[in-house]
């Protein structure tokens, strides 16, 4: 049976690099119906935090990786100090104050197989002698990492290829505890756009970030699953489950994949549009209600429209609240560019007023309803279509795009439609159009 680990040290929070060293792992345990274990290396006692384990369980969970076994190292120091014991009494090693040290062989090269870069060799001799536990009684990592991954039967790592360079140290350290090494896997870094690795320059890089910005876990999984890895065709769209059908370790890439946010909210928009509006209001309520835009209770049905007329339009959970404000909120934020380019004009008061007696004149209030009174206005004003439609978009919702300005009338309703113009109208006329007011027009 394979059994395959993921190790994260607790000094920070899941970061992008580290969910998809979990999530290959965790793939490769699913499709080959083998073991994955998480295993928390929290050997620096000064720099690990029970809240990083906490987020890191959390975020895993999240993602909908889950785990077999649990350990942590902080538990496990007797096992690692009886192991470096042993080197010491077989004179492998020795003690340099409370410090264990391996000493490191003459002579040896040290050979070994990745399944990703194929052959790597190196002299044994670029090596210094390594501290197995250190003079304040703790273990070094590669000494731990080697002990644990014997002990709890690791057959494949697959890790960063960061780690490659610990490799040989670990092989030695097998050998001289007369265990076997398992396979190795080291994967490719992932770089910011910019090509140099990927870090919080970049932008975002813990997951519970992306949960917060409204990102969904199974896009953010397949968004993982395809940096780094392809499944030989163009095929984008993957659950955990087709991906555990699909994945191997044999089509991940050796060149380091770079992270590309566009990409990742093509996806989440593509899981949005997929998902049905009753799930999606669901997603959606926590966000709306901590930015106040709804309360306890508010109107499912009306929600359900709105998400309707935006399901193209977002991306992100987030962005809906940020592109849908000016539905919750009769005190509108106006963006300053919009109102400079369209509602400076004295005129844009008048087109404003033309409007309102047009749409109070209605009794059905519908889409169409609309279009055609929009037009009579644009026939008798002799402008064009579009020198009605900006000012009068800008001032419903504050700004310059939205959905069709038709459905976004017929969907703000009669009664607030015709509020909106007619205080912009007024503002506009009594020259009182101050961006610093706008937020209270
Ligand atoms: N704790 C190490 C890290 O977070 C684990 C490396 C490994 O997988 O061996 O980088």
């Amino acid at each position: 049976m394979n059994v395959v680990r993921f190790a994260p040290s607790p000094t920070g929070f899941l970061h992008i690099g580290g969910a998809r060293t979990a999530l290959f792992n965790w793939l490769f345990a699913r499709s080959t119906k083998g073991k994955f274990i998480l295993r928390i290396e929290d050997t620096d006692l000064n720099r690990s935090e029970e809240r990083f384990i906490e987020e890191i369980l959390g975020s895993m969970k999240w993602l909908g990786l889950d785990w077999d076994e649990l350990h942590h190292q902080s538990e496990r120091f007797a096992i690692y100090k009886e192991h470096a014991q042993k080197l010491l009494e077989s004179g492998k090693a020795y003690q340099d104050g409370t410090a264990i040290i391996y000493k490191i062989p003459e002579n040896l090269q040290i050979r070994f197989f990745d399944v990703i870069h194929g052959e790597i060799a190196i002299d044994a001799e670029q090596l210094k002698d390594q501290v197995l536990i250190k003079s304040d009684g703790s273990p070094s990592y590669n000494f731990c990492c080697v002990v644990d991954d014997a002990l709890m039967g690791v057959t494949n790592i697959i890790r960063g290829d960061d780690h490659i360079a610990n490799t040989p140290k670990q092989i030695i350290l097998y050998e001289a505890l007369g265990l076997k090494p398992p396979k190795f896997a080291h994967i490719p870094m992932i770089l910011g756009e910019d090509k140099s690795r990927m870090s919080k320059r970049h932008g975002a890089t813990a997951i519970s970030e992306y949960r917060r910005q409204g990102y969904l876990p199974e896009a953010l999984v397949n968004y993982l699953a395809l940096l780094g890895w392809s499944p030989g065709n163009d095929r984008e769209i993957f659950t955990l489950q087709t991906l555990v059908k699909d994945f191997s370790l044999k089509r991940v890439n050796k060149t380091a994949a770079v992270f590309d946010i566009t990409k990742l909210n093509w996806i989440n928009g593509q899981y949005i549009k997929n998902l049905d509006n009753e799930k999606l209001i669901d997603l959606l309520v926590p966000g709306l209600t901590e930015k106040g835009f709804i309360a306890d209770t508010f109107d499912r049905q009306w929600l359900s429209g709105l998400i309707g007329l935006y399901k193209t339009r977002f991306s992100t959970l987030e962005q809906f609240a940020q592109m849908t404000g000016f539905f919750f909120n009769d005190a509108v934020h106006y963006d300053e560019e919009a109102v400079k380019s369209f509602l400076s004009a004295e005129q844009s008061a008048l087109y404003l007023e033309k409007l309102k007696s047009a749409l109070e004149g209605l009794d059905s209030f519908t889409p169409g309803d609309i279009e055609n009174a929009m037009r009579a206005v644009i026939e008798d004003l002799k402008v064009s279509a579009g020198e009605l439609i900006h000012p009068v978009r800008v001032a419903l919702t504050g700004g310059t795009v939205s959905p069709g300005i038709f459905e976004v009338i017929a969907f703000l309703g009669k009664d607030r439609t015709i509020a909106r113009l007619d205080k912009v109208a007024k503002k506009i006329r009594s020259r009182s159009l101050m961006f610093d007011k706008l937020d209270k027009l």
